[in-house]
């Protein structure tokens, strides 16, 4: 089968693609010069499902892979989804995955844990902002290998306590050194070496 993918301008998606560029550019400390992330709007469920490789669930509406972002095209948000479409959550789903493509690269794609790569980009694209705050962390590290709809709970606001508290520079060599991690446990020592306290909830605060 062959489909066919309309290329129509986005001028505000655009612009806030630039910007988030710009910004993880800064964040990560590396010049993503060369074949930097592409968008592509994928127009219905049908053909998320297409490129996804399996049925994704309707709160699905974007994913990064391999250096891109595929979202489903702002114009059929609402029939294809079942999320209310707004300018803030789109362009913030658009700074959510494009934050995905930039921790890949600098964790060599590991993939886990899941909760330290959704917080990230929950935290960086603002996602945060318009999500209750939890009274108090009790779920997050399970998160490991597996994702879920639960996981976009607590996690941005356990990185964002980590960024505010001790720094980007930490963060930043944790996610490095989840390349060389194969299980919780090594992610727990990893974690202590780096922060120098245990990796458990009562150690996080909400703030
Ligand atoms: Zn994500």
């Amino acid at each position: 089968m062959v489909y066919k993918i309309e290329t129509i301008p986005r001028q505000k998606l655009d612009e806030i693609y630039e910007k988030s560029i710009e910004e993880y550019i800064d964040f990560f400390q590396f010049n993503w010069k060369y074949n930097r992330p592409k968008i592509f709007l994928i127009p219905d469920r049908k053909t998320m499902d297409l490129f996804a490789g399996h049925k994704t669930e309707s709160w699905v509406v974007g994913w990064a892979r391999k250096g891109n972002v595929y979202l489903l095209d702002d114009q059929n948000y609402e029939k294809e989804s079942n999320h209310k479409y707004s300018d803030e959550e789109y362009f913030a789903l658009a700074k959510h995955e494009l934050a995905h493509c930039f921790s890949d690269v600098v964790s060599n794609s590991s993939g886990k844990p899941v909760w330290l790569l959704e917080g990230i980009s929950i935290f960086l694209s603002g996602q945060y902002k318009v999500k209750p705050k939890p009274k108090v962390f009790t779920a997050f590290i399970d998160f490991f290998e597996n994702g879920g709809s639960e996981v976009y709970k607590e996690s941005g606001f356990a990185v964002m306590f980590l960024v505010e508290k001790y720094g980007k520079e930490k963060l930043i060599s944790l996610l490095k050194g989840t390349k060389e991690i194969k299980t919780k446990e090594d992610f727990a020592k990893l974690f202590k070496s780096i922060y120098e306290f245990e990796l458990s909830y009562e150690n996080f605060e909400i703030i």
